[in-house]
């Protein structure tokens, strides 16, 4: 009989999670058919490979040897996937070869959405997504340089550090009125922007680009308003979107991103979506949303890589989470941030410096979401990241420590033990498996 043979697109995170899953369950008894437009690497890691901190071979993640470890049978690497025909179930890629499969995992991530504006594909002009602009922004910059980020949300702030470090002049151009606006509140945007300029960084909000020219070798951008900014480097992180253009004409039911359900399972029979391409289950607010995010893309990579190897597992949705540091200010943010029916409580304090907001849903008694800042040397705010999280995650009913909450904000550990969030988070794995007591483990 045939072995069953799985097609994957992509060669990110969620692909090489669903990889190592399917390996893990069938132990090779099937065929495996890679198809990436790069060799794969982790996004993630590059801002310490701009910082210096990694050296580029660190970001790569499966090359040739353990593909064929993991019996990948057939790399079309340097390949792009340009249709699918989902009745058919085949693939057709930009060579004009065609992949037929059993099942399909559509693992293509996502791209930076540019805005369309005079002189965005300039010289000197580029987002930081891929290792090719990794790699042409490390040959560039030089300390005392000036850089201009367009776009002053999460992607930039990952980045913000490795620039400072490098000696470069940043200024940060924010179209909305305040930075980082998907992830903080107005308080939190202030105590970061304080936090930058303090640290020398430039931050103009509100300001729309308009259009970037090339003057004597440099950059020259235009602000509505007829402000100009001059720089020697351009780096616009104006947002991302999920790589679905492809799959035009496929019939698959899309939304922000490929649809799925809590298997992964896209409208059509035999195709998987994961990661940052897919639209899934939130956790928090139980309808579908686009988190594109790591732990995400890892999660959605083994739920998908189990069914694929014929196990029936359902994810139990995630939680937008975006962390950053910038210049050892941690800013966190999770959860339901955006949900009008919810009720928060802020604080704040100058000594160590720290902010929280957190938000209570499901008739108030959920903490549904949280934004909190606070020095990343400060023990507690990283503890307390892990903690509130843990309470979102879980979804459990508060009782009276909610108003424990309310009252000292800083408290959180004891509602976090109390309520037994971590019994209620551990019970079992991600794909669903009882999860063992440490001492019950043991060679046989
Ligand atoms: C600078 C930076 C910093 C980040 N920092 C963090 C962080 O701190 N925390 C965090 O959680 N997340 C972070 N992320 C986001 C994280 O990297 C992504 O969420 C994650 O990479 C998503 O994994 P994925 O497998 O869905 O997609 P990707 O890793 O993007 O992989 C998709 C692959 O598919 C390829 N592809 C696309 N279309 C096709 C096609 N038609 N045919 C063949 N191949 C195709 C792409 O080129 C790519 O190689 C960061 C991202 C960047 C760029």
């Amino acid at each position: 009989m045939a072995r069953r043979r799985h097609v994957i697109v992509g060669g990110g995170t969620a692909a090489i999670n669903a990889i190592t899953t399917i390996r893990e369950i069938d132990g090779g008894d099937s065929e495996i058919l890679l198809v990436a437009d790069e060799k794969p690497y982790s996004r993630m890691v590059l801002p310490y490979y701009l910082a210096g901190k990694i050296g580029r071979s660190h970001a790569m993640t499966l090359g040739g040897p353990r593909l064929a470890a993991l019996g990948v049978t057939t790399t079309h690497l340097g390949r792009r996937a340009v249709s699918l025909d989902a009745t058919a179930k085949r693939v057709a890629l930009d060579d004009g070869s065609q992949l037929d499969y059993d099942d399909l995992l559509v693992a293509t991530g996502s791209s930076p959405a540019l805005p369309e504006i005079p002189g965005i594909d300039g010289p000197g002009v580029r987002p930081f997504w891929t290792l090719p602009q990794a790699d042409a922004l490390v040959g560039e910059l030089r300390p005392g340089c000036e850089v201009a980020m367009v776009g002053a949300g999460f992607i930039a702030f990952t980045i913000l550090n490795a620039l400072v470090r490098r000696g470069v002049r940043l200024t940060l151009l924010e179209i909305a009125p305040t930075v980082l606006p998907h992830m903080v509140d107005a308080a939190g945007a202030r105590i970061a922007t304080d936090w930058l300029e303090r640290h020398g960084v430039g931050v103009r909000t509100g300001a729309r680009l308009e259009r970037i020219e090339q003057v004597a070798g440099r950059r020259r951008l235009w602000l509505a308003g007829g402000e100009r900014l001059d720089a020697d480097a351009v780096i616009v992180a104006t947002g991302v979107r999920p790589n679905t253009e492809w799959l035009r004409g496929s019939g698959i039911e899309m939304g922000q991103g490929i649809l799925v359900d809590a298997g992964l399972r896209s409208s059509a029979p035999g195709v998987y979506a994961a990661g940052d391409v897919a639209e899934a289950l939130d956790r928090v607010s139980g309808a579908r949303a686009v988190h594109a995010i790591e732990p995400v893309a890892m999660e959605h990579g083994r739920i998908a890589g189990a069914n694929m190897a014929g196990q029936d597992r359902v994810h139990a949705g995630s939680i937008a989470v975006n962390i950053v540091d910038a210049l050892d200010l941690e800013i966190a943010s999770f959860g339901a941030l955006q949900d009008a029916g919810a009720e928060s409580i802020a604080a704040e304090k100058e000594a160590p410096l720290g902010y929280r907001r957190l938000f209570f849903a499901g008739g108030g008694e959920r903490l549904t979401g949280a934004i909190i800042l606070g020095m990343s040397r400060d023990l507690w705010a990283t503890n307390d990241v892990g903690m509130l999280k843990g309470l979102v995650h879980s979804g459990a009913p508060l009782g009276a420590w909610k108003a424990l909450l309310r009252r000292d904000p800083w408290d959180v550990k004891r509602a976090f033990v109390a309520n037994g969030t971590i019994a209620r988070l551990l019970p079992e794995t991600v794909l669903g498996r009882p999860s063992l007591p440490a001492a019950s483990v043991t060679a046989s």
